[in-house]
């Protein structure tokens, strides 16, 4: 029997470089304010629906939806903001808490063809800022995945911005009629698909990945040179924030999200370690989301970065080494040392020190063998002679230099060695 098709089982050792990593974001998330928020990976199929929209790719074509046994309608979440949303909104959540601060890691699905950084199950981090419509919020979150960055060691990931203009009549409706129009003069060279959303949603044609569409949307005017003026000072103060934070970023009016709930802001961290898969991070503001499912006018941004596609640039990169290793190896000399060796074991684990053991009665060598393999730093070994005269042997086994330690002051000398 195999896993699925773009499911992945993780074993050690690469499950200590991911745990390692989610354990970063936890930290860096903390730093910054931002808290955890953990909703069902199984949601009403409408909580997508709406909330990501019914002609994105995603709801179109990628859910893993089905009917339970009760004759729900359910989908396995693709994605993290709409479930956010959903849970905040369902608790009241806004009534007490003007200002919010949430991250969220977990998997995600979606039946997509799987490929290098692309499968069917995968995993996000993801930030949701509630509550600030000003620009400095959006600086605030794409410093918070600058700061991610750099923990692994990135460099060479680059910031591309864009703003998506907002729904105000002088600003996306009046650019998608000025679009559709232009399309129409090309409508015959386009494949069906993309004819068929010339009217539905033009826009997402920029993200359409067939090159013949891609070449003749380059004809295209863009949204970035037709927002109006207060999502064009929206922008300039997104911009002058991330210059005041040192973070480099370029304009690319290409940008335009594959989820619907989008405005102002929006941007993608990319990397050339990913090939053809190269956003390993995409965000931006969702200032309609909440309202839409029925909740209060909450403006919002936030991002989700694809783990895998952040462990296959940290592989690539070979710096970030992480180890699973003990500090400490309990050793038998003989049968009688065994018993009062495992509760030694137990008594140091309880204590909180990383202690590996043999249990199936290896020789004395073979045990030091193995501690060496562990990466034990120092062995404590016991026989009968040692039980005895109540201490036990602390070897270190780099210098391989041993003495003779009283056994109810192990504890004290191993906290000394700083193991
Ligand atoms: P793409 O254009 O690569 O399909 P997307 O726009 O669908 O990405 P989002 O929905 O914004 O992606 O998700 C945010 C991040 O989650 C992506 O930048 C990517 O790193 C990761 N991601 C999305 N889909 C997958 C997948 N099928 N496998 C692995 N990672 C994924
Ligand atoms: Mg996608």
């Amino acid at each position: 029997m195999n896993s699925l098709r773009g499911m992945n089982d993780f074993l050690p050792p690469e499950i200590h470089l991911w745990q390692h990593i989610e354990s970063s974001l936890r930290a860096v998330s903390h730093r910054f304010g931002f808290e955890e928020v953990r909703t069902p990976i199984l949601e009403s199929t409408s909580v997508f629906k709406r909330g990501v929209g019914e002609d994105t790719d995603i709801v179109e074509k990628e859910m893993y939806s089905f009917e339970d046994k009760g004759g729900e309608h359910v989908t396995m979440r693709p994605e993290g903001t709409a479930p956010v949303a959903r849970a905040l909104i369902e608790q009241s959540w806004f009534r007490a808490h003007p200002v919010s601060k949430f991250y969220y890691i977990g998997p995600m699905f979606r039946y997509e063809r799987p490929q290098k950084g692309r499968f069917r199950q995968f995993h996000q981090f993801g930030i949701e800022l509630l509550g600030i419509a000003e620009w400095t919020a959006d600086v605030e979150v794409m410093a918070l995945t600058d700061a991610v960055l750099k923990e692994f060691g990135l460099s060479k990931v680059e910031l591309h911005l864009n703003s998506v203009g907002c729904d105000s009549e002088s600003c996306r409706p009046r650019y998608r009629k000025l679009l559709i129009e232009k399309l129409k003069t090309v409508e015959s060279e386009l494949p069906e698909d993309a004819r068929n959303r010339i009217q539905k949603n033009p826009q997402r044609l920029f993200d359409h990945k067939d090159e013949k569409v891609q070449s003749l949307m380059k004809g295209m005017p863009v949204l970035l040179d037709h927002i109006c003026q207060d999502c064009k000072s929206h922008f300039n103060g997104v911009q002058s924030g991330l210059k005041n934070l040192g973070i480099d970023f370029m304009i690319n009016p290409n940008i335009v999200r594959g989820l619907d709930y989008y405005n102002r802001t929006a941007f993608e961290f990319l990397s050339s370690d990913l090939g053809a898969q190269s956003t390993v991070c995409g965000g931006g503001r969702y200032d309609k989301l909440i309202e839409q499912f029925g909740g209060p006018s909450v403006p919002a941004v936030g991002f989700g970065m694809g783990l895998e596609r952040l462990v296959l640039i940290i592989q690539a990169l070979g710096k970030l080494k992480v180890e699973f290793k003990s500090d400490v190896s309990v050793i038998y000399a003989d049968d009688e040392g065994f018993m009062r060796a495992q509760l030694l074991c137990h008594e140091l684990r309880l204590q909180g020190i990383h202690v590996d053991m043999d249990l199936q009665g290896k020789n004395i060598k073979n045990q030091f063998k193995r501690a060496d393999k562990v990466g034990s730093k120092v062995s404590l070994v016991l026989g009968s002679q040692e039980i005895s005269q109540k201490q036990v042997v602390l070897k270190d086994m780099k210098t391989q230099q041993q003495k003779n330690i009283p056994l109810d002051q192990i504890v004290n000398e191993i906290n000394k060695l700083k193991v």
